[in-house]
């Protein structure tokens, strides 16, 4: 009996990186209890299990550690079910750009709003700063200023010009990293600077992606070096496909969060409820207003 990582899932097979060093190609056990009974997939890249070697190279899973955290997404086909994406991950790593093309603050807030409620420490990277005139570095400034305010890890990077390349490559290192952004921003560049070997195989499974096959049901992990991995999940906009209800999401944003409490009301939504403290909070210039817009989108339920 050992215990591994399971690096990547096609639903009924496994590959699973053990202690020994070896990969694994591994079934499941008929009987392995599924742990969150919400959830489809006993088993889930990220899962650290227990492993019953039958060679150097097949082995069955017999249990499944508990997890963490996990990402899921729901189950387009089977309602109230939702599918594991990926668990046990230390951050969640969002590219974006300012231009080139631009990454909305909406789009940004409800990533961050996704992995909060995932429990999942986020980072922000500013990629293609290289192509920025200075009013849109001044633009990105305040952004940083911002979210590092809240907690949020921020980089600046280029891909270009190298600039941010070695602190990429540092916020990964001894971590699991969801790695997400919209397509364009550079994702698979940056990943080349890294490692050319691994960014070639996340370019094979977003093109099978991309032609509509498999669409990202199943994510797979790569070794960037010993202890570092990163999961690229093409289509990463289904993190946010998880129904938040309104009187949580506030618990969400880390500035809301911590007026819990402080209201008039306990169910307050920080709309037009007396006494208040989010909205004073916003008007003593504690929050953000562009972050108490996109909490209001995000209530209302908007898309973009
Ligand atoms: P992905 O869709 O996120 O994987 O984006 P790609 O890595 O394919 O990059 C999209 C385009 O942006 C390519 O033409 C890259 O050469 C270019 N690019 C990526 N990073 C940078 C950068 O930091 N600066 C500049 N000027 N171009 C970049
Ligand atoms: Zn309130």
């Amino acid at each position: 009996m050992m215990t591994g990582l399971v690096l990547k899932s096609t639903g009924s097979w496994y590959e699973v990186l053990a202690e020994d060093g070896n990969r694994y190609q591994c079934r499941v056990r008929g009987k392995l209890r599924i742990r969150d009974t919400k959830t489809t997939n006993p088993v889930a890249v990220g899962d650290q299990v227990e492993l019953d070697p039958e060679d150097t190279s097949q082995a069955i899973i017999t249990d499944v550690l508990p997890r963490e955290n996990y990402i899921i997404r729901q189950s387009v086909h089977k309602k109230g079910h939702a599918h594991i994406l990926a668990s046990n991950l230390d951050q969640a790593v969002l590219i974006v750009t300012l231009s080139y093309p631009r990454t909305s603050l909406g789009f940004i807030d409800r990533f961050l709003v996704s992995a909060e409620s995932f429990r999942i420490p986020q980072v922000l990277i500013f990629n293609k700063v290289d192509l920025l005139n200075e009013k849109e570095k001044r633009k990105m400034e305040h952004f940083i200023e911002m979210y590092e305010k809240i907690g949020v890890k921020c980089l600046r990077t280029s891909a270009k010009s190298q600039e941010g390349i070695e602190q990429f490559r540092a916020i990964l290192a001894h971590k699991k990293s969801l790695i997400a952004g919209h397509s364009g921003v550079g994702k698979s560049t940056l990943i080349n600077l890294l490692s050319p070997e691994i960014e070639q195989k996340t370019g094979e499974v977003s093109d099978f992606a991309n032609k509509g096959i498999h669409t990202t049901t199943f994510a797979e992990m790569f070794q960037l070096e010993n202890e570092t991995f990163i999961i690229d999940t093409p289509g990463i906009k289904e993190l946010a496909l998880v129904e938040i209800p309104p009187e949580e999401l506030g618990d969400y944003f880390p500035e809301i969060r911590v007026l819990r409490g402080s209201c008039k009301f306990n169910n307050c939504l920080h709309l037009r409820e007396p006494g208040c403290a989010v909205k004073q909070a916003l008007e003593d210039g504690d929050i953000n207003p562009l972050r108490f817009k996109s909490y209001l989108s995000m209530l209302d339920g908007d898309e973009d």
